[in-house]
């Protein structure tokens, strides 16, 4: 018995994975036969992407309703507004619901590629915030709502103050629980928990671990979101830029160094953005984690402030 209080004890946050929708049938195969490897790890959930460009959009519900059907893994979509009719946003609504989904990540989704600033198709849509109420108006409390938080406010944000403002009124609207944005500082993010403490957002956040696997991808996503990237480890990225092995060890080491500090601080859950490698598992093999038995840790949406679901 105390050896199983140990157990239970060494490690008390939850994981979940990430992953999008692949634009060929192919690789969506290939994507079927990775999560069910993955979820062998006994994730918490599972969560896909939702296609901002509306691209893949269509494949989001499908793949994420497979997954818990067949797979039998929690699933749940994100779902982006202010660049969806509300049509569409109905239909995947009362979709998601005839699906068996339960959760959705709200969010209001980026300007198209090229465009700095965009105009919200449906103008009852122009923030996440909106997505947020009309889902708890339209639907009560069938679905667990997550919104997005950014460690270094939001690239848009007139401040970071403001920013977490705005996160406060996301959450108050009907948020569950925060997932944040990826950052490569954990006192960035521990001073973040902080400030949203500090403001009266008293709901489950957590962290989005990016898992750096190729220098391209990541100084383009680092360059657009705004994100700091100390200098340490832009140069030991730029020296290895070419050697794919090497980034990928790197990758994989500094999410376990992260990981590390994040655990020791005691967060509820360790959010891995994917991107569709299997990559995570070096890593929870490095953090001691791989389990032999579904986690005993609640979903954070029953730990939310609001009024829950059975
Ligand atoms: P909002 O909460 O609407 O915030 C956007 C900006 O508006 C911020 O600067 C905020 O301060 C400001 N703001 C908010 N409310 C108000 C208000 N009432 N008045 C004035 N200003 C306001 N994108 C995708 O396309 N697909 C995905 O699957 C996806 N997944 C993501 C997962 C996570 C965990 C995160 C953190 C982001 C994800 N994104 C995704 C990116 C996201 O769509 C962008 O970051 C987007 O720019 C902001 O979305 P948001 O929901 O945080 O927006």
């Amino acid at each position: 018995q105390e050896e199983k209080n140990k157990k239970q004890k060494k490690f008390e946050a939850f994981f979940s994975f990430e992953f999008f929708p692949p634009k060929t049938i192919t690789r969506i195969e290939t994507l079927y036969e990775k999560i069910e490897r993955l979820i062998e790890l006994y994730p918490l959930y599972i969560d896909i992407t939702w296609g901002a460009g509306g691209s893949t959009s269509e494949k989001t519900l499908e793949i994420a309703t497979k997954t818990q059907k067949f797979l039998g893994i929690e699933s749940m979509i994100h779902l982006t507004c202010s660049n969806m009719t509300k049509e569409k946003i109905d239909k995947t609504l009362s979709q998601a619901k005839q699906n068996g989904i339960q959760n959705i990540l709200a969010l209001r989704g980026d300007p198209p590629q090229g465009y700095k600033e965009f105009k919200a198709v449906d103008s009852s849509f122009q923030h996440a915030i909106d997505l947020v109420k009309y889902i708890r108006s339209s639907y009560g409390d069938y679905f667990g709502i997550a919104v997005g938080g950014y460690p270094e406010g939001h690239s848009e944000a007139k401040s970071y103050e403001e920013d977490l403002q705005h996160l406060k009124e996301k959450v108050d609207a009907g948020g569950d629980f925060i997932i944040t944005q990826m950052f490569f500082d954990t006192n960035i993010f521990l001073k973040f928990v902080q400030d949203c403490r500090n403001i009266g957002i008293t709901c489950p956040i957590i962290p989005g671990i990016m898992i750096v696997a190729d220098y391209a991808g990541f100084k383009k996503m680092t360059d657009f979101t705004k994100m700091s990237v100390q200098k340490e480890i832009m140069n030991k990225l730029e020296k290895i830029k070419d050697d794919k092995v090497a980034i990928t060890n790197f990758g994989v080491e500094f999410a376990i160094d992260m990981c590390k500090k994040l655990i020791n601080a005691k967060v509820p859950g360790l959010h891995f953005y994917t991107l569709n490698r299997d990559n995570v598992t070096k890593i929870l093999e490095g953090l001691g984690l791989i389990q032999n038995c579904r986690s005993r840790r609640e979903y954070p949406w029953r730990k939310s402030a609001h009024p829950k679901r059975k």
